[in-house]
């Protein structure tokens, strides 16, 4: 991982379109649901490769990014999803979509 890169002031994995690109697995929604997130649960939209992917706003950013603090965080971070936690920073995918956000 690469520890130069500060997601905070990035965000760009978090804006990969309006497309479903961000996917969720079943076992995500029997966890959110374990929990009592049914919210986040149905906060869904139709994905790539006929899967769930995470809904999201018009400029393509996930719904749920951007906190009080900062618009780059996630509002559920400590719960999200397993597509997000797997997320390398610094990988060639990260890179590619930080170029392609302009950094
Ligand atoms: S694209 Fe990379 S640097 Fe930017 S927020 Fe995502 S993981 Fe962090
Ligand atoms: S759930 Fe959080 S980490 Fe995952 S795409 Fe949405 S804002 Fe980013």
């Amino acid at each position: 991982m690469d520890e130069a890169l500060d997601c905070l002031s990035c965000g760009a994995c978090c804006r990969t379109g309006t497309d479903g690109r961000i996917l969720i697995p079943p076992e995500d929604l029997v966890r959110w649901r374990a929990i009592g997130r049914n919210d986040i649960a149905e906060a869904v939209q139709p994905g790539h490769f006929g899967m769930l992917g995470f809904a999201t706003r018009d400029d393509g950013s996930c719904v749920h990014l951007g906190t009080a603090a900062s618009a780059n965080a996630c509002r559920i971070y400590e719960i999200r999803g397993t597509t997000c936690r797997d997320f390398e920073r610094g990988s060639e995918q990260c890179l590619e979509f930080r170029k392609d956000a302009g950094f």
